[in-house]
């Protein structure tokens, strides 16, 4: 996590460039640094896991550098340097702290230290800037702070609050800020981002399917053997309309000794497989794992269409079930493959 933090407040040489997707975005952000229009307070909102962070710093290199190239950093200068090593004085990055059993979030001591360092004069560069990632964890308290040093900011600093919860920040905040809008990565620009970070090509589809245009997200997935999963729940699914009471035991022993966290990743996975199934009945609608669609439409010859609503009831039931309740996996599972067994 540290890593992840320090990798995605600092900006390599050529960070702008390498950052995919978001052609529009870049091209609004890049024509404000050109003219040297940059608005004082920016918001960058939009899903997670699509290289808002990555922009900001990248950004932020641009409005800190010495000598700027078409308005973007040089990567050369000691300003540049600083900040492809995450040791810039004049960017101060702020994010959500945990503390004890509470949700990470901002908290007023530390928008008071960004007021701080916001009041001091620039040490390299000709300004300032601050980032506030996750900038929906702030609460109210702290949010009404910043709030002042919006209305009032210092001449020379730029603040970049970035968000995957725009609507939760309050509308006064919203109102002082530039919005920059970020859509889900398209699959080209997931791509991109996947094989650089290694994910072999034959996953690249799959985990696409998963992550819904978040490069995080897919990374994620990929280490956490998502598409191992994804395929538990196929082979579940193709196995269930012919289950014998053994079956859904041991098959209930199995899944039950997964971590809880897991277990529902893997009922959303069969619920996602088993909405994408009702889609091929419908004959509508894209499918989200559309590399299976082979296995999919095979299903139609075991099971209807109306077993498979009842399935996706019974998971998502027994996903609440396990979620909100200290009831046993293991036991809510056999419950689910009973019934949904029985709906065929
Ligand atoms: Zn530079």
């Amino acid at each position: 996590m540290a890593e992840e933090i320090a990798d995605a407040v600092t900006a390599a040489p050529g960070a702008w460039d390498a950052l995919a997707g978001h052609g529009r975005t870049k091209a609004r952000l890049h024509a404000l640094l050109r003219e040297e229009r940059t608005p004082h307070a920016l918001l960058f909102s939009g899903p997670r896991g699509v290289g808002k962070r990555k922009l900001a710093a990248a950004v932020a290199a641009a409005l800190l550098c010495r000598s700027p190239k078409d308005g973007l950093a040089c990567g050369g200068c000691e300003s540049c340097r600083l900040m492809a090593a995450g040791t810039h004085p004049d960017f101060y990055a702020v994010m959500p702290e945990k503390s004890g059993k509470a949700a990470r979030s901002i908290k007023i001591e530390q928008i008071r230290a960004l007021r701080t360092e916001a009041a001091r004069a620039p040490r390299l560069s000709g300004r300032r800037v601050i980032l506030l990632d996750d900038a929906e964890t702030m609460n109210d308290a702290a949010a009404n702070a910043l709030l002042k040093t919006l209305e009032e900011p210092p001449g020379d600093t730029i603040f970049i609050l970035a968000t995957g919860a725009r609507q939760s920040l309050l509308p006064t905040i919203l109102s002082r800020c530039t919005g920059v809008h970020f859509s889900p990565l398209d699959d080209e620009a997931m791509a991109r981002v996947l094989l650089a970070h290694g994910v072999p090509e034959s996953l690249l589809g799959p985990l696409a399917a998963l992550s819904e245009g978040s490069a995080g997200r897919a990374l994620r997935l990929y280490g956490e053997d998502a598409i191992a999963l994804r395929e538990n729940a196929m082979a579940t699914l193709e196995a269930l309309p012919k289950m014998t009471p053994e079956d859904v035991f041991s098959a209930g022993d199995r899944l039950g000794a997964m971590e809880r966290e897991r277990l529902l990743e893997w009922l959303r996975y069969l619920r996602l497989l088993l909405r994408d199934f009702l889609a091929i009945c419908g004959g509508s609608g894209a499918l989200l794992n559309a590399d299976l669609e082979a296995r999919l439409f095979a299903l139609s010859g075991a099971v209807t269409e109306a077993w498979a609503f009842g399935a996706a009831r019974e998971a998502a039931e027994t996903a609440r079930r396990i979620e909100t309740s200290n009831a046993s996996a293991r036991l809510a599972l056999e419950g689910f493959f009973l019934r949904a067994g029985k709906t065929i």
